[in-house]
């Protein structure tokens, strides 16, 4: 993806462009699955954590990014699509985690299922599948390392 698509992106969502903003943002798009904490703190070292972490609050705020509920201890991230905005995400996708490879991805094509609590307002509900991936199936055994 080019720059002017990234700053496109960035001023949609009513967000100033920075250095930060810019390439996180790149990374988000070019990485295809949702990305750790600590992956992007590895990643863009160039970066004091403040900057970065106010990066994603303000990519998650805007409607750029969405946090996925992981058991790590690491918080994790995944693009939006077109259907968010600022303080609106409009997604009940479904995520995959894969046990040999630790990715996690979103799966759009999936939602999560309703389910009718009466007298309860949900406000949230998510859906975490663990198993192997698809890159992972298709990899021979012996060359699928951590
Ligand atoms: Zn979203
Ligand atoms: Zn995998
Ligand atoms: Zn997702």
């Amino acid at each position: 993806m080019d720059e002017g698509n990234i700053i496109s992106i960035l001023k949609k969502h009513e967000l100033r462009v920075t250095d930060c903003r810019r390439d996180v943002l790149h990374y988000f798009i070019d990485s295809g699955h949702a990305l750790s904490t600590r992956e992007l703190e590895e990643t863009f070292g160039q970066y004091d954590r403040v900057t970065l972490y106010r990066t994603l609050n303000a990519f998650t705020e805007k409607g750029v990014i969405h946090s996925i509920p992981d058991s790590s201890g690491f918080a994790r991230y995944g693009a939006c699509h077109d259907t968010c905005g600022p303080g609106t995400h409009r997604h009940d996708h479904v995520h995959f985690k894969c046990e040999e490879c630790g990715k996690i991805e979103c799966i759009p094509s999936e939602q999560v299922p309703m389910v009718n609590l009466p007298g309860y307002t949900i406000s949230e509900s998510n859906l975490i599948l663990a198993g192997t991936c698809e890159a992972c199936n298709t990899l021979p055994q012996q060359s699928v390392s951590q």
